[in-house]
C-alpha cells in the first residue's frame, strides 16, 4: 500500500453459478427487481456486467436479518452474468474476480454435471459459497411463512410435501458431503466458512431470498473482511470479464475492478493472448439507464471508477485480451514491474502441456484451467491449450499428431472460424465442441472407445 493512500472496505463480490435451468438468471433478477421495487431512489446501481446493491437496500430487502448497524461493509456487488462464464474467471490467488458464490441448485433435480463443474472450481480457488436451493415454490403444499423468513415454517403444510422438501434438501445436503464439504441446513450453521449452509429458496416467490441475503453479508462480515480491505487511491486492480467489440471503439474490455482506482488516461497492463498488451484508458464507460433507443449512446463516460465495480474500458489494441486476465493501472510502479506482475498472475493458471496429446480451445482462462483439470483427471494429454475460437492453426497443429485419438480438437464454450472449419473438412482432424466441460469428455472418451473397438 502506497503512502497517500488509505485503506477501506469495498463491496464483497458475488457470483451465481450452477447447473442450466436451476434459475441461475432468475434468481438474480428477482434479487435485482425485489432491490428496485423495495428500496428508495438509488436503491441499486448498474454497472458494466455487475449490479451493486449497497447495504441499506439489502436491509430493506431483509428486513430484520440485516440490520444496518450490524455491518461496515458497503453492501453486495453481483456479477451479472451467471454461470460458466463468471465462474470461470474466478480466481484462486491474486485477482480475485469473485469473493463468494451463490451455487444455485434446484431442489428437485439435485446435482448436475456443471453443478459437479461449479463445485470443482470452487473447491480449487478455495472461494466460499452458499446454496440456494432453489424451485422450493415446486413442492406441492409448501407454503412459506413469509413473516418467518429465518427458518421456513412449516406450518400450514401437508406432512407429504414437508418431508419430500426436508428429503430434497437432505439429497443435496448428502451431495455436497460426497464432495467433501461440510453442510448444513443455514439455519443449524454457525460458522458459514466451516460449514456450507442449505437456503431453501424460490427466485419465483422470493421466498428465502431476506435469508440468503442475510447469509451473504453475515459470511462476508465475519469472515471475509480483512479481505475486502482495499488501497482507496491506489492503482486500480481488476479481473477482464468479456471482451467485446463496440461500435465506435473497437475491441472494449468489460472489467471488474476490485482494488484501488481506475482513471480515464492510465496507462494499463492486461493480459494477452501472446504477451502483456500495454495501453493507455481512452475511455470508462457506465450503461446509460434506458439506453435502448439510440445504439450509439448506450454508455456513459465517467472520469474514474474505485473497487468494486464493474466498468467498460475503452482502449486502443485491446483486440488480443482475455477473458480471465488481470488488469493493473500503472501508477507509482515501474512499467516493467506491473507487467512482471500481470505475467506472474497469468503463469499461475498456465496449463500443463506435454509433447504428444490434444489441442483444446475455451472462451476464458478459468474454463481452460477447468478443462485441464478434467482432462488431467482423465488421463487425456493436452499438446496445446489456449484460449479463443478455433482457428485454422489449431486444425494444423492438431493434424500434426501420430495417433487418431490425439488428431483432436476439444473446444468449450468457443465458435468455429469460418476457415477454420473450411481446414477440417479437408483433414481428418475431429473436432467436439460442448459447453458442459463433462459432456465433451464423455463424447471425447466414446471416441476414443469406438477407435479401439474398430482396431480390434
Ligand atoms: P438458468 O439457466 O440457471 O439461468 O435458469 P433460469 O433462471 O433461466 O430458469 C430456468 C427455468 O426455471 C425458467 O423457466 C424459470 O422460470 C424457472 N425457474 C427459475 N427459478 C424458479 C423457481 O424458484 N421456481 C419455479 N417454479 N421455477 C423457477
Amino acid at each position: 500500500m502506497s503512502d497517500n493512500s488509505s485503506s477501506s472496505l469495498r463491496t464483497p463480490i458475488v457470483a451465481v453459478l450452477g447447473h442450466v435451468d436451476h434459475g441461475k438468471t432468475s434468481l438474480l433478477d428477482k434479487i435485482r427487481g425485489s432491490a428496485v421495487s423495495e428500496g428508495e431512489a438509488g436503491a441499486i446501481t448498474q454497472h458494466i456486467g455487475a449490479t451493486a446493491v449497497p447495504l441499506e437496500t439489502v436491509s430493506e430487502m431483509a428486513g430484520d436479518l440485516v440490520k444496518v448497524e450490524d455491518f461496515d461493509l458497503p453492501g453486495l456487488l453481483f456479477i451479472d452474468t451467471p454461470g460458466h462464464h463468471s465462474f470461470s474467471t474466478l480466481r484462486s490467488r491474486g485477482g480475485a474476480l469473485a469473493d463468494i458464490a451463490i451455487l444455485v441448485v434446484d431442489v428437485n433435480d439435485g446435482f448436475q454435471p456443471q453443478t459437479e463443474e461449479a463445485i470443482d472450481i470452487l473447491r480449487r480457488t478455495g472461494t466460499p459459497f452458499v446454496v440456494a436451493a432453489n424451485k422450493a415454490d415446486t413442492t406441492p403444499g409448501w407454503n412459506p411463512n413469509p413473516d418467518s423468513p429465518i427458518k421456513p415454517s412449516y406450518d400450514g403444510q401437508s406432512d407429504n410435501a414437508r418431508k419430500r422438501l426436508d428429503e430434497n434438501l437432505y439429497r443435496i445436503i448428502g451431495e455436497l458431503s460426497d464432495a467433501g464439504f461440510s453442510a448444513d441446513l443455514y439455519w443449524r450453521v454457525q460458522n458459514f466458512q466451516r460449514n456450507i449452509g442449505v437456503i431453501p429458496v424460490s427466485a419465483l416467490t422470493g421466498e428465502g431470498v431476506p435469508d440468503l441475503l442475510a447469509v451473504l453479508m453475515g459470511l462476508s462480515q465475519r469472515f471475509m473482511k480483512e479481505e475486502m480491505e482495499i488501497d482507496v487511491g491506489g492503482p486500480g486492480k481488476g479481473t477482464v470479464l468479456e471482451v467485446k467489440e463496440e461500435r465506435g471503439f473497437g475491441s472494449t474490455l468489460d472489467v471488474v475492478v476490485y482494488d484501488g482506482i481506475i482513471r480515464e488516461g492510465d496507462t494499463i497492463v492486461v493480459g494477452g493472448k501472446d504477451e502483456p498488451i500495454v495501453t493507455e484508458i481512452r475511455a470508462l464507460l457506465q450503461p446509460r439507464p434506458n439506453a435502448e433507443i439510440r445504439v450509439e449512446k448506450r454508455f456513459d463516460r465517467v472520469e474514474e471508477v474505485g473497487a468494486a465495480a464493474g466498468v467498460k474500458i475503452a482502449a486502443p489494441d485491446l483486440d488480443d485480451a482475455i477473458a480471465g486476465a488481470p488488469v493493473r493501472v500503472v501508477r507509482d510502479q515501474p512499467l516493467a514491474d506491473v507487467i512482471e506482475a500481470v505475467e506472474s498472475e497469468l503463469a499461475e493458471i498456465e496449463v500443463e502441456t506435454e509433447d504428444n496429446g490434444v489441442v483444446v480451445k475455451a472462451d476464458t482462462l478459468g474454463s481452460l484451467e477447468a478443462m485441464a483439470n478434467a482432462l488431467k483427471e482423465a488421463e487425456v494429454p493436452i499438446l496445446r491449450a489456449e484460449v479463443g475460437d478455433i482457428a485454422p492453426r489449431d486444425v494444423a497443429v492438431a493434424g500434426t499428431a501420430n495417433q487418431p485419438e490425439e488428431k483432436v480438437i476439444l473446444g468449450f464454450n468457443v465458435d468455429v472460424l469460418s476457415n477454420a472449419e473450411r481446414e477440417l473438412e479437408n483433414s481428418d482432424v475431429r473436432l467436439f465442441n460442448d459447453d458442459v466441460i463433462y459432456q465433451l469428455i464423455e463424447e471425447y472418451e466414446g471416441f476414443v472407445e469406438e477407435l479401439k473397438r474398430a482396431q480390434q
